[in-house]
């Protein structure tokens, strides 16, 4: 492998990181102790939201906020393709049938324009989603209004897979406050905006879904003498209501996050400075046919990721630079690959004997589409080292 002298991204540990682990290490809970429910009432009062549970993964968030929103089989999930897999496959753990809308070129987020236009079809031909998953991209939030609007028309439900998104803004209020949405999820695994090792939190202002959620988080057990059928014999006693799974999330990890929550307002600033500073050296460099994802009025990207798209370019293209970058020691990326060529999704479609989706921006963005390296503690050198190998770049 080529020597790496600027990683697309990057965690920051601190020494008060460390220390707030230790603690957990040195008092008498690893798990089910207090750091969980301060890390979620952390997030939760960031965001605005009145109720949060944390997980064990984002993953596992998306699971149970489905199942909370009683997606199963005969339903449809809709998410976007430009995303990771796990925002399509909580639909497939349900038992629920996936489908894809298309995206906008300048934002690489699901297209609320393409999902008015597929609802309509859906709903002569019967098979409206019952779940909407739009992907906030790089940390820019969806066109939610419009997308609630749909919802609200046709009615399916709302989760915002927020995993790039934590400390990002939609109009007046942070991506998590759920004023568009039934339930939002972020992820804490280390390449995010903040991290717990692994990790991730659901977010709801729905009380009902969060007491479901948190049921189905830990074995489906409750302890609540109202949600119990029958009477309670003891303070031992608790019942197991629903098929739930053990997707709780340590004081380990918990504290961790907790501790990072402290800085994630400076890691969104410096990330937009970065942003910036990568904005202004791109227009320097003209005769490179790079164009930056656009960010939209009234939103605030959390800059998880620093996109360009390559106009114009073709797979091979993409790769050869790609490549020089890389020999450059520059660690470039490519999100993503579109999830429904996943041969997973391709087999799928294939015993369903369906076409495959018709995603044309989607197509065109995976073909231009890289991402540059942006963390919060990049360094100036670090980023010079990034737009002189984009300057030398041949062909
Ligand atoms: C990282 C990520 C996930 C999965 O998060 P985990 O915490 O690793 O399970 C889901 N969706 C998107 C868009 C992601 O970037």
């Amino acid at each position: 492998m080529e020597k790496t002298v600027v990683p697309y991204g990057r965690q920051a540990v601190t020494d008060a990181d460390i220390n707030a682990v230790t603690e957990v290490l040195r008092s008498d809970y690893l798990t089910q102790g207090p750091a969980v429910p301060a890390f979620e009432q952390a997030v939760a009062d960031y965001c605005g939201a009145a109720y949060a549970v944390a997980t064990n993964s984002a993953t596992s968030a998306l699971h149970i906020a489905c199942l909370a929103l009683g997606l199963g089989e005969g339903d449809w999930l809709w998410t976007s393709p430009n995303s990771f897999v796990a925002s399509a496959n909580c639909g497939l753990y349900c038992g629920a049938q996936v489908d894809f809308v298309d995206i906008e070129l300048e934002t690489g987020n699901l297209s609320a324009e393409a999902l008015a236009q597929q609802c309509e079809i859906a709903q002569r031909e019967g098979r409206l989603p019952k779940v909407v998953i739009p992907v906030h991209f790089a940390g820019q939030s969806c066109d939610m209004a419009a997308i609630h609007a749909l919802g609200q028309r046709y009615g399916f439900a709302i989760i915002e897979d927020a995993s790039h998104a934590l400390g990002g803004c939609y109009h007046d209020q942070r991506v998590g406050a759920c004023r568009y949405s039934d339930i939002t999820v972020f992820s804490f695994h280390p390449v995010k905006m903040i991290t717990s090792g692994e990790g991730g939190m659901a977010l709801t202002q729905d009380e009902s879904l969060a007491q479901r959620m948190r049921c189905l988080m830990s074995h489906g057990i409750t302890r609540d003498p109202s949600e119990m059928t029958g009477p309670v014999p003891g303070q031992w006693y608790y019942q197991q209501v629903a098929l739930g799974f053990n997707y709780r999330l340590s004081d380990i990890h918990a504290a961790l996050g907790l501790s990072q929550m402290a800085r994630l307002s400076d890691y969104v600033e410096r990330r937009n400075e970065w942003a910036a500073q990568y904005h202004d050296a791109l227009q320097a460099l003209p005769l490179l046919p790079l164009s930056p994802l656009s960010v939209k009025p009234e939103r605030r990207s959390s800059y998880h990721l620093y996109v360009v798209r390559i106009v114009g370019a073709d797979l091979e293209k993409r790769s050869d630079w790609f490549k020089q970058l890389r020999a450059q020691g520059i660690g470039v990326n490519v999100h993503y690959i579109p999830i429904p060529q996943q041969p997973y999704y391709q087999q799928q479609r294939a015993t369903q004997e369906r076409p495959s989706p018709d995603l044309p921006n989607m197509a065109r963005y995976y073909r231009e589409a890289l991402t540059l390296p942006l963390f919060a503690t990049m360094t100036q050198r670090q980023f010079d080292a990034v737009m002189t190998a984009l300057s030398q770049l041949k062909g």
